[in-house]
C-alpha cells in the first residue's frame, strides 16, 4: 500500500518515510500542495498524511480539492496547530484523523493503520485502456476479461501509464511515482521494467502499446481499430 506524505520539512519527511517503510508501506512525498496535486492525479494512494503549513497554500485547500473530486482517500492531518478550532475545521472538511506535532512516529503508524483498516477494501476504481483493466485499490489487472498477475512495480508502472492515457509520462514522473524520488533509480532500470511490462502485456494479448519517446519518456495507447 502506498501513502502520500505531504510535508515541506525534509527532515520530518525522512523520519516519517522511514517509519512508514518499516511498517511495510510504500511512501511518496510531496513538498507543496501543487506537488501533491500532481501526485494524486497520476497515482492512487491508500492514505494521505497532510501537513497544513505548506509553502504554496494551506494543506486544507488540498483536502477541499480532493473531496470536491469525490476522492475518498483517507487523509490524516499533521500539524503544529493544536487549537481545537483547527482540529474541528480539518475534520469538518473531511479529514479522517488529526495528529498534532510534535508526535511519536509510533502513534502516527498506529493511527494510519487504523485508517487503512477502516477504508473500504476496494474503492471500485477501475482504469481501462484497450482490453486492459486495472482495479487500482487491489492492483488486480485483467486483459480481455482474464485476470493477469502483474508484479508490484510493473503494476505501478501500468497504473501511471493508464492514467495518462495516450499522454507522455516522463522519466522524472516515473521515477517519482513508481520508484520514489529518492531511490536514484536509473533510466536503464526503468527501461527494464518497461520491457517486462511490454512482454507481459503482449503475452496476454493486450490491445495496448507502450511507445518510447526518445529522451523524454513513455506513453501508452490503445491499438486503433484499423491497426488491429
Ligand atoms: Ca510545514
Amino acid at each position: 500500500m502506498r501513502v502520500l506524505v505531504v510535508e515541506d520539512n525534509g527532515e520530518l519527511v525522512a523520519l516519517i518515510a522511514r517509519a512508514l517503510e518499516r511498517a511495510g508501506l510504500d511512501v511518496d512525498d510531496a513538498r507543496t500542495v501543487a506537488d501533491a496535486e500532481a501526485s494524486l492525479r497520476t497515482m492512487s494512494y491508500a492514505a494521505v498524511v497532510l501537513d497544513l503549513g505548506l509553502p504554496d497554500a494551506d494543506g486544507l485547500s488540498l483536502l477541499d480539492l480532493m473531496r470536491r473530486r469525490r476522492d475518498t482517500t483517507p487523509v490524516l492531518i499533521l500539524t503544529a496547530r493544536s487549537g481545537i478550532g483547527d482540529r474541528v475545521r480539518g475534520l469538518d472538511r473531511g479529514a479522517s484523523d488529526y495528529l498534532v506535532k510534535p508526535f511519536a512516529t509510533e502513534e502516527l503508524i498506529a493511527r494510519l493503520q487504523a485508517l487503512l483498516r477502516r477504508a473500504p477494501a476496494s474503492d471500485g476504481h477501475v482504469l481501462t485502456l484497450g482490453n486492459v483493466a486495472l482495479e487500482t485499490a487491489g492492483r488486480q489487472a485483467s486483459i480481455a476479461g482474464k485476470p493477469v498477475l502483474v508484479p508490484a512495480r510493473e503494476a505501478d508502472l501500468l497504473e501511471v501509464l493508464m492514467k495518462r492515457n495516450g499522454r507522455l509520462v516522463s522519466h522524472g514522473l516515473l521515477r517519482g511515482q513508481v520508484f520514489g524520488a529518492a531511490s536514484g533509480v536509473s533510466s536503464n532500470a526503468i527501461e527494464v521494467y518497461i520491457h517486462r511490462l511490454r512482454r507481459l502485456l503482449a503475452d496476454a494479448g493486450a490491445t495496448v502499446q507502450i511507445h518510447t519517446i526518445r529522451g523524454a519518456g513513455y506513453l501508452m495507447k490503445a491499438d486503433s481499430a484499423d491497426a488491429a
